[in-house]
């Protein structure tokens, strides 16, 4: 069976239930083919939900923030713990994109394959880092071109 060509969605637009996860378990697809990350992707599931949960309190705690501190100096230190969780948020924002794209990949049985070179990524290696779509060297590589170019 052909995985279905990717219909790129944007992330933010699908609930978080509607993605994956739940029936990783009850349906497979006979002899899933990268079964063997089947703990990687447990974890990046947990990473997602973690995120999630924490965005979710950020925004609340946020709220409460500004009514908590009426005093003009303390809505500036308000503003800027703003700032903070804004750029949290950006960061959580790609990581989440990253995450999708990972779990992605599994679906379409690319992950685990370098991006670059085309070689399987050693198992230990994605464990460590499950978001990766380089191998060590072409990510050592990747990261020398970027100091060249400045
Ligand atoms: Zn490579």
């Amino acid at each position: 069976m052909k995985a279905r060509p990717s219909n790129k969605r944007t992330p933010s637009t699908k609930m978080p239930s509607a993605v994956t996860g739940k029936d990783s378990v009850g349906k497979q697809e006979g002899g899933a083919p990268q079964s063997k990350y089947h703990d990687i992707r447990r974890d990046l599931e947990q990473q997602r939900a973690t995120i999630l949960e924490e965005a979710g309190e950020v925004l609340t705690r946020r709220g409460e923030d500004l009514e908590a501190f009426p005093d003009v100096s303390d809505q500036a230190s308000a503003e800027v713990d703003q700032n903070f969780s804004m750029r949290i948020r950006d960061r959580e924002r790609k990581l989440l994109k990253k995450i999708d794209e990972a779990l992605e990949r599994m679906n379409t049985a690319t992950y685990g394959i370098c991006e670059r070179c085309g070689e399987e990524i050693p198992y230990k290696r994605l464990k460590a880092r499950p978001v990766t779509t380089l191998c060590i060297e072409c990510k050592t590589l990747q990261e020398q071109e970027e100091q060249a170019r400045g």
